[in-house]
Parts: structure tokens; sequence; C-alpha cells
């Protein structure tokens, strides 16, 4: 399996400080900030700092290093932002779309973190 990485693409120019965000955590290896176009109360995108396209990418050749960060990375991001434990019961949705059709916009891995209001199906029926 090989996957192509363009590195043009606007979270490798985030990750390279080429344009700002507006960062919830960095760690050694993940970065979390607010998705520009927010579609919950809490829209929190997670990414490797890693060239990753996809999550199968991500797994297939990350170092067990960056894999826990990332997934620890995420588990921060909804305690912080209070979608977690005692401070929420509403609960969350963590999204990682791949693809053509997952509707993947921006070829750098990116988990969605979702919250703060009911968030409705997973899927359209379309
Ligand atoms: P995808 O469809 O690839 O899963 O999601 C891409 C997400 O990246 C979208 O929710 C979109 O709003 C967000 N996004 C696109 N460009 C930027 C940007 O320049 N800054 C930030 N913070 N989010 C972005």
């Amino acid at each position: 399996m090989s996957f192509e990485y363009d590195d043009q693409n606007i979270f490798a120019k985030i990750l390279r400080g080429e344009i700002p965000n507006s960062t919830v955590l960095e760690t050694e290896h993940s970065l979390a900030f607010h998705d520009i176009a927010a579609q919950a109360p809490v829209h929190v995108l997670v990414i490797p700092k890693g060239a990753y396209v996809t999550y199968d990418h991500f797994i297939a050749e990350a170092s067990d290093a960056e894999i826990v960060d990332f997934n620890r990375a995420i588990g921060e991001v909804c305690r912080l932002m209070k979608l977690s434990g005692a401070d929420t019961d509403g609960g969350f949705r963590i999204i990682a779309n791949a693809g053509a059709h997952a509707l993947q916009e921006v070829p750098h891995l990116h988990m969605h973190v979702l919250g703060g209001r009911p968030l409705g199906l997973l899927l359209d029926r379309g």
C-alpha cells in the first residue's frame, strides 16, 4: 500500500506556521485547533504533525509514540472542551473522513471532535 502526501495542503501549511490557527492543544506529535467553519458549538480538529493522508495511512506508517500521542491528544481535547467525564452530560462524536466517498476535503489526517449540541444521525440517508 502506498500513500501520496501533498505537502501544499492547508494543514501542512498550518503545521509549518505559514497560516494561522486557533490552537487548543499542542503535543510532541499532534496539534489541535478550532475548525474554521464550526458545525457545532465545539468543533476541534486534531491532526498528527507527521505527513499522513488518512487514518489507515497513519496506522500503517506512524510510530507507536505518534499513535499514542494522537489518541491521547484527542482524549485531552475532549477533556479541555468539557465534553467528557463529569463535566458533560451531552457526550461528543469523533470522525475522520478518508477519501472521496467520505468527502475528505483536506488530505492530511484530521479527527473532528464535535459536541455541545445534539449531533443528529451519523450519516444522511442519501
Ligand atoms: P474534511 O471534509 O476534510 O473531513 O474536513 C476538513 C475541515 O477542515 C472542514 O471542517 C473545514 O471547515 C476545515 N478547514 C478547512 N480549511 C481550514 C483552515 O484553513 N483552518 C481551519 N482551522 N480549518 C479549516
